[in-house]
């Protein structure tokens, strides 16, 4: 898989796209996969605050914590901080800890956590 030859750098082409196909399971490309609901309220308030302060960096020229692509569109924003959660937890987390954690309980730990 030639995009992920370089796991680390955070950007990983399959695991993006594989996020907007668990985005869209619920007929909504939104940015918030299908999950029990009080935990897909938590996930839509924690990545919403998080997506409008990428949104506000952005907008300012202010350097962006995680790809600025991410701030595109919610859906958008899921699938690139689903690449940081494969390719570069320590940055995500720093950056975004509730996104992260979201993440976590999502997919599982990320194999680099412990790296
Ligand atoms: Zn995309």
């Amino acid at each position: 898989m030639a995009d992920c030859e370089e796991p680390r750098a955070g950007f990983c082409v399959a695991v993006h796209e594989i996020a907007h196909k668990l985005d869209a399971l619920d007929g909504l490309l939104d940015g918030t996969p299908p999950l029990p609901g009080p935990w897909q309220r938590g996930w839509a308030r924690d990545f919403q605050a998080a997506y409008d302060a990428l949104v506000a960096d952005v907008d300012a020229g202010r350097e962006t914590a995680i790809d600025g692509y991410a701030a595109e569109a919610p859906e958008e924003f899921f699938a690139v901080a689903s690449e940081y959660h494969f390719s570069d937890p320590q940055a995500l987390r720093s950056a975004m800890p509730k996104v992260a954690a979201h993440l976590e309980k999502f997919y599982g730990p990320s194999p680099f956590t412990d790296a």
